[in-house]
């Protein structure tokens, strides 16, 4: 192949196979322009650009469970092929640096995964998540009116969704659901932590949109995945932090488990790694390598390759909202993956990627 050209305003990926829905696409050109998608199928001798013959060419990644602490992890998430991230926790928050880091790519490395914040997330007096240091104790609520402020204090604060913790010891089942009301009042969506089965029941019971992590201690039933389907609770199971749950009723099984009969009754599954470097976690999780990860254990746990690419790219976006990307169309942001194998085959194929690009920006892969 030949080298990217250093300009980013205009380039071309020649002869390559398109995701297009749910299959490929005979070889075409993909013309990308000021970071966007400018056109698809015409070819422009006249412009430099990339020989994709014999390659695939994919939508950047959505990671929708990750932790954003510093630059190093959006580089280390745009290697691995995830071009947006969705930051379920950051404490203390110093998310306003990073945005205007990635919306000026000023450090020179070319090539930032965007992001989207709930700051920190709402907890209860003396749990694991309130001895975080950092932890500000208007997140540490006790009745359903603190629950409210702390959910308006983190939108006043520019948190993009609400993350709320569930757990026992943890906020009651009236905090949990004054939080979910206040935020969907205020516009917000609501992401429910939980990670075993009775405060994922209270999560269910609180009506938010996502519920993060699955129960380890006991698969769900038909009728609680029934009844998140009826509601449009969607779930970001995080099998690859799963596996590291240290509990003593913990148990892998239940939470592959649950993501099958989840999937098999209609509920959302998006995948997200948890990826997080915080000291005080059950397990460290790479940011980017734990998305790959991640990817293997859904299409163990029983989805399909196409299904999980799916929850890993249109499907997110669609469910959070960002209309602007996920898709290899005209007009979107030009977050792309250019694989030489084929992904529906094998998921795997994102751990040999050849290209990355963040909004049209060429990630120089070996500057890492
Ligand atoms: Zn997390």
């Amino acid at each position: 192949m030949n080298p990217i050209m250093a300009d980013r305003s205009k380039f071309i990926i020649r002869n390559v196979r398109v995701l297009e829905a749910d299959s490929f696409s005979d070889c075409k050109s993909v013309l990308v322009h000021n970071g966007v998608i400018s056109a698809i199928g015409e070819d422009r001798e006249d412009l430099d650009g990339v020989n994709g013959q014999g390659h695939y060419l994919v939508p950047g990644l959505i990671d929708a469970h990750v932790h954003i602490a510093n630059v190093d992890h959006l580089h280390r998430l745009a290697k691995a092929g995830v071009t947006t991230a969705l930051d379920m926790g950051a404490w203390p928050t110093n998310t306003a640096k990073l945005r205007a880091l990635v919306a000026l790519d000023e450090h020179g490395k070319g090539g930032l995964c965007d992001f989207r914040s709930a700051g920190i997330v709402m907890t209860a007096p003396n749990t694991p998540h309130s001895r975080f240091p950092g932890v500000p104790s208007d997140s540490i609520v006790q009745t359903p009116q603190e629950a409210q402020e702390c959910v308006r204090l983190r939108v006043a604060e520019g948190s993009d969704y609400i993350k709320l913790i569930a757990d026992v010891p943890g906020p009651t089942q009236e905090c949990l659901t004054a939080a979910t009301q206040e935020a969907r009042r205020l516009g917000k969506m609501v992401i429910i932590h939980a990670v075993t089965y009775k405060p994922f029941r209270m999560a269910i019971i609180a009506r938010p949109h996502i519920i993060t992590h699955a129960p380890v201690d006991k698969p769900l039933t038909e009728d609680d995945a029934r009844e998140m389907a009826k509601h449009n609770i969607a779930c970001v199971p995080t099998l690859v932090m799963m596996r590291h749950v240290k509990r003593s009723t913990a148990k892998y099984e239940n939470a592959a488990a649950s993501v099958l009969t989840m999937h098999r009754a209609g509920v959302l599954v998006l995948a997200g790694s948890d990826a997080v470097d915080y000291p005080g976690v059950p397990a460290q999780i790479e940011h980017g390598g734990g998305m790959l990860e991640e990817l293997e254990l859904l299409v163990e746990a029983g989805m399909s390759p196409a299904e999980v690419l799916a929850g890993s790219t249109t499907k997110t976006a669609k469910y959070f909202g960002l209309r602007d990307r996920a898709t290899i169309n005209k007009g979107m942001r030009a977050d792309l993956v250019l694989l030489k194998e084929d992904p529906f085959e094998d998921v795997t194929a994102f751990k040999r990627l050849e290209r990355v690009w963040c909004a049209g920006r060429h990630m120089h892969l070996e500057q890492l």
